[in-house]
Parts: structure tokens; C-alpha cells; sequence
């Protein structure tokens, strides 16, 4: 039985693309508030673990559980998969994702791309949903900007839109998968200090970054992974300035 108190518990979780073994047994548990920043080169399997973890994926084995609600798992036709996908409907609303490339619907405006979910998945009054939903945008700095379409917006202004989108949903824990890779250097600064503004509220993150300012002062952990397994893990001033393991040193030495 697992602490219902904790947003999010895995364990010992295995994915497999054919034959190729993708994730080799990878366990990670965010208490409340913590930010776990996920390291690694390309490859290593950081998105597919974070897309395991709201179900993108399924996972061929292992246990994930948020706040004491295991996800359920049955055998068909020898493939393991969600046993209740109104269950993973629901933990999706929990745990919800940034990507890194957006991924707002092309035909809404930006307000519409926030209300969406809250009033069709969590049916919300639309009045509510848009009042919050403005609300979001003013926090990500993007009031004036709501009746905009997506190819109105820069690449910053979408990846901060996509944040008000995901918090709309009052997410328990918020999954970012490399949310400023695609964007232009001058652009990454305002969707990290979003993004330090959620840590500081306390919110529950789990982030893929390579970002390693970000990594260093925002996170309680780091997890280093290397070919689907945690290589190295522990408090950001430990591991990233002093690395046991030789790949991490490698790893990290063109970054500082
Ligand atoms: P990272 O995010 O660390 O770059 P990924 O999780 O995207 O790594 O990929 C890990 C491995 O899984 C890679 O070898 C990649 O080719 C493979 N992979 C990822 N998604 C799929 C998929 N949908 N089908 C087949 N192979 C995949
Ligand atoms: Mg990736």
C-alpha cells in the first residue's frame, strides 16, 4: 500500500519498442512539491518514461501510483495494458504533460486551447473555465493574447499558453518533456521563469531538461538516466557538481 499522500510512486517500470529495450526497470517517487529534473543524452528513454507515466505509453511492467491510486493493469492477448481507461483518462487529467513542442490545437484560439479539457473532460461551466482560464493566461503574461490562433504566437508565447493549458487542469503533478528545446535562445528564459514560478508555489514536477541552471537551482533531485536505466541520482549540488560515475562527468562536461 502505498502513501496517498504522494503524488506519484514507480516502480521497477520496463518498456520494450520490439526488441529493442527501452526502459530497464526505472523507479522514481515525487513527494509533494518536489521538482525531479530527468537528465540524460538523446536516446536514453526520458520521454518514454515520462509518457509511461501518464499512460501515453504502456508500460510492459511495473507499478505506477498517484496519491495511493495504483493504475490497473490486465492481459490481452498477451500484452499487458490499462484494465480501466476511464482510469487513465483520470490520472491523465492529474498528471498533465507540456511538450516540447506544444502541441495546441492549430484551430483554436489560445483561450479555447486552455478551456478545452476543464469544460470537456473535468465539465466545467464555460463562464468558470474562461474566467480561470484567463486568469492562467495573465500569470504566464499572456492576457492580451487570448483571441490569438497559435500561428499568431511565437514559440515562447505557444509553450507558455501550453503551461495555462495544462494548469487548467489543476494537475497534481505536471510532466514538462524538454519544454524549451524547440524554442529560440532569447525565448527560453520567460518559459523557464514560468516555470520557476510553479516550483516556487510548491507544485509537483517532474521535468526533462537540459537545462542544467534550471536543473541546479530548481530541483530536488536529479535523475541521470543512460540507456533505460537511472545511471546516477541525488540532490542537484551533489550529482551535477560532482558526478560519481564516469558517464555523467561525460555527460555533464561540455554543459559547464
Ligand atoms: P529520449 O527522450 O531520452 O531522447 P526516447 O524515450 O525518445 O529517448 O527514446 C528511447 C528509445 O526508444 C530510442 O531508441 C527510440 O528510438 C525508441 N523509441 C521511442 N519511441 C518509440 C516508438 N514509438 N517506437 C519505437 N521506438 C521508440
Ligand atoms: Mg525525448
Amino acid at each position: 500500500m502505498v502513501d496517498a499522500s504522494i503524488p506519484l510512486v514507480i516502480r521497477n517500470l520496463h518498456k520494450r519498442f520490439g526488441s529493442n529495450e527501452v526502459l530497464k526497470g526505472l523507479s522514481l517517487t515525487a513527494h509533494q512539491g518536489d521538482v525531479i529534473t530527468m537528465i540524460g543524452a538523446s536516446g536514453s528513454g526520458k520521454s518514454t518514461f515520462l509518457r509511461c507515466m501518464n499512460l501515453l505509453e504502456q508500460p510492459d511492467a511495473g507499478d505506477i501510483t498517484v496519491h495511493g491510486e495504483p493504475i490497473a493493469f490486465t492481459q490481452k492477448r498477451g500484452k499487458r495494458v490499462p484494465a480501466d481507461w476511464k482510469q487513465v483518462e483520470r490520472i491523465r487529467a492529474r498528471l498533465s504533460m507540456v511538450f516540447q513542442n506544444f502541441n495546441l490545437w492549430a484551430h483554436m484560439t489560445l483561450i479555447d486551447n486552455v478551456i478545452e479539457a476543464p469544460t470537456h473532460v473535468l465539465k466545467q461551466p464555460r463562464k468558470q473555465a474562461r474566467e480561470q482560464g484567463m486568469a492562467l493566461l495573465d500569470r504566464v503574461g499572456l492576457s492580451s493574447h487570448a483571441d490569438h490562433f497559435p500561428a499568431q504566437l511565437s514559440g515562447g508565447q505557444k509553450q507558455r499558453g501550453a503551461i495555462a493549458r495544462a494548469l487548467a487542469m489543476e494537475p497534481e503533478v505536471m510532466l514538462f518533456d524538454e519544454p524549451t528545446s524547440a524554442l529560440d535562445p532569447e525565448l527560453v528564459g520567460d518559459v523557464l521563469k514560468v516555470m520557476r514560478g510553479l516550483a516556487e508555489e510548491g507544485r509537483t514536477m517532474v521535468v526533462v531538461t537540459h537545462e542544467m541552471d534550471f536543473a541546479r537551482e530548481v530541483s530536488s533531485q536529479v535523475i541521470f538516466l543512460h540507456d533505460g536505466r537511472v545511471e546516477e541520482a541525488g540532490k542537484p549540488h551533489e550529482i551535477l557538481a560532482n558526478p560519481n560515475t564516469e558517464r555523467l562527468q561525460q555527460f555533464l562536461a561540455p554543459r559547464f
